[in-house]
């Protein structure tokens, strides 16, 4: 027999998934007051942002940086007293390269070093510069069904090879997706609503250049920042920020407790873990898309769930080296775009950072830290992941493979969704099935609202506000243990 604790404190709210967006859900409700579980699978906290010591090098197997004008990002560092800790991006790090025709090669940071640049034709860069002539209609939204892809919606702009050079391998580094895999609105609903507004995608960077320089960081909690492009991250790492969400939770905190089903009880929601069961009347799913299908199929009406069946989501092999100083150019690192293989061979991996070049602490002072990321589906045909960066690396830098001091592999499966055309739709649709089937449950995270961390932050504490704009009663959280 279970036996039964009741907490006895008011109000209630359960969050599934410790990632940075349940974590970040948790920490706003506590602070205005709620009493909160979250429930974790894992033994750690943070989801993907781990950071990993081995030999003198710190290795990000999750995110290495978030932007300076990372509003809900600086906002939650102020509210744990680790905006003081904050480290900007070294200036080396604005430069970053593409692979292109054999060699890197600096992404043009103006107008005019574009017009110089080797890496669009002179056709594709006279298309490029004629985009601000060709006015783009504002429109109020638009629904699944009028969603262009991305690359549809680029192509429109600034033609097929700028599409696919600039527009494909930035969108490799952010989704780890191909373009044509997305759609505009839902995987850059910002970029889009603001080329709208202004006319144009090169209007729309101009007045944001413009506004950024007034305004973006100059009120925001922890280091000023010269530049817009100037990146954000810890001296000892992106984990702090878990780390100091997890002890300001505390007990709060139940690691090693999967939800495993969920069951509506009267009013509340009980969640199943091999930790006990917990009621509260509210629940937020900070989940991956699998993990809350699972829990709420039994929940919804037929077919109400099927936009999380068809969330695809792209798997990672994260590959460090530990090097020699000496081999890296100085910069942030490099993309590789998604027609580089069609001119000679390429590098199989979608970017490499070279996290030693942007903040201190990343190496020994005589070494230097590179980081690989590849879809997994892309390593099929490898043997060894290692040995592929190896020639990645070769190939890019013109070197002989180099020869790692040490190096760390980590595979994160089914870990970044890829917003297809009719995601943000799709996403509606749920939430407003869950209003009308399962009041009292709420999405957060990845899986919805963006892909990072700034978003997940974002929807995390936007999931907490909108939990606390709906309780009508507060209500005690129940624990039960088995
Ligand atoms: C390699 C990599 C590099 C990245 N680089 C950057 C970057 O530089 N900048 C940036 O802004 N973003 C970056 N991102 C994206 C960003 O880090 C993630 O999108 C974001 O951290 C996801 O947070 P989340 O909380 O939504 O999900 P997750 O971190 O996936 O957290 C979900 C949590 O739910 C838990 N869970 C799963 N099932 C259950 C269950 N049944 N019950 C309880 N718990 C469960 C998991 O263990 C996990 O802790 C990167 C992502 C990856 C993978």
């Amino acid at each position: 027999m279970s036996a039964v604790h009741e907490d006895l404190r008011e109000g209630g709210a359960l969050v599934l998934g410790a990632g940075i967006s349940g974590l970040a859900c948790a920490h706003a409700l506590n602070r205005r007051g709620v009493p909160v579980r979250v429930l974790e699978l894992a033994q750690r906290a943070g989801g993907v942002l781990r950071t990993e010591v081995r030999a003198g090098f710190r290795f990000e197997s999750g995110p290495n940086t978030v932007p300076a004008s990372a509003r809900a990002f600086r906002s939650l560092c102020d509210e744990l007293g680790i905006a003081g800790r904050l480290v900007v991006s070294s200036d080396v790090s604005r430069t970053r390269y593409l692979f292109h025709r054999g060699r890197l090669v600096a992404l043009p940071a103006s107008p005019a070093a574009l017009l110089a640049s080797p890496l669009l034709s002179a056709g594709a860069k006279l298309r490029l510069c004629s985009e601000p002539l060709r006015r783009l209609r504002s429109r109020a939204g638009a629904s699944g069904a009028e969603e262009a892809s991305l690359e549809a919606f680029l192509e429109e702009r600034i033609g097929r090879e700028a599409t696919r050079t600039l527009g494909g391998a930035f969108v490799r580094g952010v989704y780890a997706a191909e373009i044509d895999e997305l759609g505009a609105e839902s995987a850059f609903p910002r970029l889009v609503a603001e080329a709208r507004a202004a006319g144009g995608l090169v209007r729309a960077m101009l007045r944001n250049k413009r506004a950024a320089a007034s305004r973006e960081t100059q009120d925001l909690p922890g280091p000023a920042s010269g530049s817009r492009s100037d990146l954000l991250s810890f001296p000892d790492g992106f984990e702090e920020l878990p780390r100091a969400l997890a002890t300001v939770l505390g007990e709060d905190l139940v690691l090693g407790a999967a939800a495993e089903g969920l069951e509506r009880v009267g009013e509340r929601w009980r969640v199943i873990t091999p930790r006990g069961s917990f009621e509260a009347p509210r629940v937020i799913l900070a989940l991956p898309a699998r993990a809350c299908l699972r829990l709420l199929e039994p929940h919804l009406p037929a077919g109400a769930t099927r936009p999380l069946a068809e969330v695809r989501q792209a798997s990672i092999t994260v590959v460090h080296l530990g090097l020699d100083a000496g081999l890296l150019p100085p910069g942030f690192g490099f993309l590789v775009p998604p027609d580089a293989a069609l001119r000679g061979p390429a590098p199989l991996a979608l970017g490499v950072l070279f996290p030693s070049n942007l903040f201190p602490g990343r190496a020994p002072e005589d070494a230097s830290a590179v980081t690989c990321i590849y879809r997994t589906q892309d390593l099929a045909k490898v043997h060894d992941p290692l040995e592929q960066a190896r020639a990645d690396l070769a190939l890019a830098l013109g070197i002989e493979r180099p020869l790692p001091r040490v190096s760390l592999t980590r595979v994160w499966n089914d870990v970044i969704p890829r917003y297809a055309v009719g995601h943000r739709a799709r996403v509606e649709g749920l939430r407003g099935a869950l209003a009308g089937s399962a009041p009292g449950l709420s999405l957060a995270g990845s899986t919805f609202d963006g892909v990072s961390v700034e978003d997940c932050i974002a929807s995390g504490r936007g999931a907490a506000q909108a939990a606390l704009d709906s309780a009508a009663e507060p209500a005690p959280i129940r624990t039960t243990n088995p």
